[in-house]
């Protein structure tokens, strides 16, 4: 059975980051993971690719060239598939018609998606785009995860998400937090609330070290750099989760009030 996910989550909060990881993580445990980066840049997988972008789905398909697997399908860290979809100059256009398209076509000449025990979807920003609803609405994958900090916009956009998954009768995995914030413990425990909240569960909190952006710049996620290392140890713990694929709930968004009264009031909590 194919595991099929999408992360979401407000642009900038380290979707990449952690999609690379746990794909690395999950292939370090047996699995076949294929990510599939839907990230306009096209940098998704240059952490599982040695720094080296590789050529996207859609590059091909504007220059009207036709496309093999080998094009698109590039064997990064321990054989993880990587595939980068692509999309337009930033600005114009939209990706969410160009996931269909290139999705569509690379399954005409691979069967990458169909022989991965996990599949994992990275997609840009906000709910309102079309590149973030298509996985979903065109049953792409069987459940989303949210990543967040314990920041407040972070989560007013988890938040968001939320109530896109329920427009879109998706389903929520759970809640990662991706730390951002100096105080951890702080951090932990408001994205801790927020998931109880949401009636989500709270997969696991990464904290935030120096040596995966120093691994990054070296072309490395820290699962490959430094397998020991505590954050790899956190990225085999989402692995685990998302391979047990436990029952998905249907997330119980917050209002806009509710949700500033629960960051202020872990906050207040913990400085008492
Ligand atoms: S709306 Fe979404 S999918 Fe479309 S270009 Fe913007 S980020 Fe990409």
């Amino acid at each position: 059975m194919t595991v099929k996910i999408a992360l979401y989550g407000k642009g900038g909060i380290g979707k990449s980051t952690i999609a690379s990881n746990v794909a690395a993580a999950t292939s370090k445990n047996g699995y076949t993971a294929t990510i599939i980066g839907c990230d306009p840049k096209g940098d998704s997988t240059t952490s599982l690719m040695g720094g080296e972008r590789i050529p996207s789905v859609l590059s091909y398909l504007k220059k009207g060239e036709t496309i093999e697997e080998e094009d698109v399908v590039h064997r990064g860290f321990n054989g993880v598939n990587c595939v980068e979809v692509g999309g337009p100059e930033p600005g114009i256009g939209c990706a969410g018609r160009g996931i269909i398209v290139a999705l569509d076509k690379l399954s005409k000449k691979s069967n990458v998606v169909e022989e991965s025990d996990l599949v994992i979807f990275d997609v840009p920003g906000d709910i309102v785009c079309g590149g973030l609803a298509m996985p979903v609405r065109k049953d792409y994958v069987d459940m989303a995860y949210i990543v967040t900090s314990g920041e407040y916009l972070p989560m007013y956009a988890a938040n968001n998400i939320c109530r896109g998954l329920n427009v879109l009768d998706g389903e929520l995995g759970g809640v990662i937090c991706n730390s951002r914030l100096q105080n951890e413990k702080q951090e932990d425990e408001i994205v801790k609330e927020f998931a109880s909240q949401l009636n989500a569960k709270y997969i696991a909190y990464v904290p935030k070290r120096d040596k995966v952006q120093e691994y990054e710049r070296q072309g490395k996620t820290i699962v490959e750099a430094d397998s020991k290392h505590e954050v790899a140890q956190v990225y085999q713990k989402i692995s685990k989760e998302i391979m047990k694929t436990n029952k998905p709930e249907t997330p119980t968004p917050l209002t806009d009030k509710e949700l500033r009264q629960l960051t202020n009031n872990t906050i207040k909590q913990k400085q008492n």
